[in-house]
């Protein structure tokens, strides 16, 4: 098993439509609500997926053009994109969203398979292929769409982008208990986010492992 390529730029495109669809769901005061993230809001978390979809466009260029563009020139930039989209109206944030995707997905479908090969550093300063680019964005754009507390939970979303998932989270943490449950709550729980009923094999809880991503 394991992901291809192909998986994650089909789970991009899916996700990105799942999220869009979301937020095009919220009126007025819903955007002010509480994300599932400590401290945020909705708006902090539309305009973080906005603002990541420039970043990986950053990841893109670079692989294009062979200019190393970094994801956020700085970790203030990272928030000033994030505070910047707190004073954004729900129908800027949306269009944001949705033009900032754009322009990502166009951008990785005007790559060769030679620049796709091209090696980029991420904002966690992994050095990766640009190949990884859209797993990047797969991550950030189903896993906060959960974190939007709309009504998509862990067990909607595609079971073998769940999979993935799972095993990713699991090798990026390194030790991890081995825990029983679905395969979304699991994933949940790896994730640091909420699920039901998770346990170790002696039938006791599994111990908190903290946020990620
Ligand atoms: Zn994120």
């Amino acid at each position: 098993m394991g992901r291809s390529f192909e998986d994650a730029r089909r789970w991009m495109q899916e996700g990105t439509k799942a999220f869009l669809d979301a937020i095009g769901l919220l009126h007025g005061d819903d955007w002010d609500a509480p994300s599932g993230l400590p401290s945020w809001t909705r708006r902090h978390l539309v305009a973080h997926i906005a603002a990541n979809a420039d970043a990986v466009g950053n990841l893109v260029h670079w692989a294009a053009t062979g200019e190393e563009t970094p994801m956020y020139s700085s970790p203030e930039a990272r928030a000033e994109g994030i505070e910047k989209g707190t004073r954004m109206s729900g129908g800027e944030l949306l269009a944001w969203v949705r033009d900032s995707a754009e322009k990502l997905e166009a951008g990785m479908a005007g790559l060769t398979v030679d620049q796709w090969q091209t090696t980029v550093v991420t904002a966690q300063g992994r050095t990766v292929p640009a190949t990884e680019t859209p797993w990047m964005r797969d991550r950030e754009i189903w896993v906060h769409l959960v974190d939007l507390a709309t009504s998509t939970a862990f067990a909607d979303l595609p079971e073998d982008f769940l999979e993935a998932l799972r095993a990713d989270v699991a090798d990026k943490r390194g030790e991890v208990p081995e825990v029983f449950g679905t395969l979304a709550d699991v994933t949940a729980y790896l994730a640091g986010r909420p699920y039901d009923n998770v346990a170790l094999a002696n039938g006791e809880p599994a111990p908190d492992l903290g946020p990620w991503l």
